[in-house]
C-alpha cells in the first residue's frame, strides 16, 4: 500500500472532526472520499499532508512514518495536494504562480538567494522548464502570461493541478477539484485526472459530484461525522444502505 492510515483522529476542542479512521491507498489507483459537509474530509487531507497534527493515529507513506512530519517535509517526499479554495496569487501570472509553488519546495536557501549561486541559477532554469511542462500537461500553455484574476474558475482549478504536479509527486490529494465548474468543464477535469493516472500518479480526491466519482474512482471511502461508515467500489457504495441513508438521501 502506498498510504496506510491507522486510527487517525483529530479533535478541535470538543469536536472530533476525524474519528479513528483506518484507510489505505493503493499505488496507481484513484481513491475517492465522499461524505456530507462537515464530515471531516478536508481535515483528513490536512492530517495526511501535515497541515494539521493528528490527535492520535498514524500515517505511513511508502513504508515511512510521516505522522509527525511538517507539511514541507511531507511535500518533499512526493505528496502534493490542492485546496478546496484555491490558494493562488491573483495579481501574479499563471506561470509565476506555478514557479512560486515550485520554488517554495526546492532546496536553495537564503545563502543561495543572496549570492545567486550556480546552484540557484540551475534550479531557476529547471523550475522554468518544469513550469512550462506542467502548464502544457494541464492545457494552460496559452494562458501562462495571464493574471490569475483574469482566468475562469475552471482554469484556476487547472492552475492548482499544475502547482501540485510541478513537484513531480508520487501522489496528489485533490480537495473538490470540480467544485464550482460546469458539467462540461467537470468532464474535462475528469479527463485530466485520468491523464495524471496514466502517467503513473496516484490520485486521492474529495468530491461531491457523484457522477464524476463513479466514473473515476477505483475505491470510495464514505465519511460521516468523522467516521468511516463505508468503503468499497462505486457499485458497492451505491448499494450500501448506510451510505444511502447518510449521504445519498435515500
Ligand atoms: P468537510 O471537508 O468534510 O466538509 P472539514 O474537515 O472541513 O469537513 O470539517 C470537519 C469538522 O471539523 C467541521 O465541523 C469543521 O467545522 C471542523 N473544523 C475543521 N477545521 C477546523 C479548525 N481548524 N478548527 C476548528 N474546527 C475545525
Ligand atoms: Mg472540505
Amino acid at each position: 500500500m502506498l498510504v496506510q492510515v491507522k486510527g487517525l483522529t483529530k479533535t478541535f476542542g470538543g469536536l472530533t472532526a476525524v474519528n479513528s479512521v483506518d484507510f489505505e491507498i493503493e499505488k496507481g489507483k484513484v481513491t475517492a472520499i465522499i461524505g456530507p459537509n462537515g464530515a471531516g474530509k478536508s481535515t483528513f487531507f490536512n492530517l495526511i499532508s501535515g497541515f494539521h497534527q493528528p490527535s492520535s493515529g498514524s500515517v505511513m507513506f511508502d513504508s515511512t512514518d510521516i505522522t509527525s512530519l511538517k507539511a514541507h517535509q511531507i511535500a518533499k517526499l512526493g505528496i502534493a495536494r490542492t485546496f478546496q479554495t484555491t490558494h493562488l496569487f491573483e495579481q501574479s501570472t499563471v506561470l509565476d504562480n506555478v514557479l512560486i509553488g515550485h520554488r517554495l519546495r526546492t532546496s536553495s536557501g537564503l545563502f543561495d538567494a543572496i549570492f545567486r549561486t550556480s546552484r540557484l541559477k540551475r534550479e531557476e532554469k529547471e523550475s522554468l522548464e518544469k513550469a512550462h511542462e506542467v502548464l502544457e500537461f494541464v492545457g494552460l500553455t496559452n494562458l501562462a502570461d495571464k493574471h490569475v484574476s483574469e482566468i475562469s474558475q475552471e482554469e484556476m482549478k487547472r492552475t492548482a493541478f499544475a502547482l501540485a504536479l510541478a513537484t513531480d509527486p508520487t501522489i496528489v490529494f485533490l480537495d473538490e477539484p470540480a467544485a464550482g465548474v460546469n458539467p462540461e468543464e467537470t468532464d474535462g477535469l475528469a479527463e485530466l485526472i485520468k491523464k495524471m493516472v496514466s502517467k503513473g500518479i496516484t490520485v486521492c480526491l474529495i468530491e461531491h459530484k457523484m457522477q464524476m466519482i463513479m466514473n473515476l474512482a477505483d475505491k470510495i471511502m464514505v465519511l460521516n461525522y468523522g467516521q468511516k461508515i463505508a468503503e468499497g467500489t462505486p457499485e458497492e457504495i451505491k448499494k450500501n444502505p448506510a451510505v444511502i441513508e447518510a449521504y445519498l438521501g435515500g
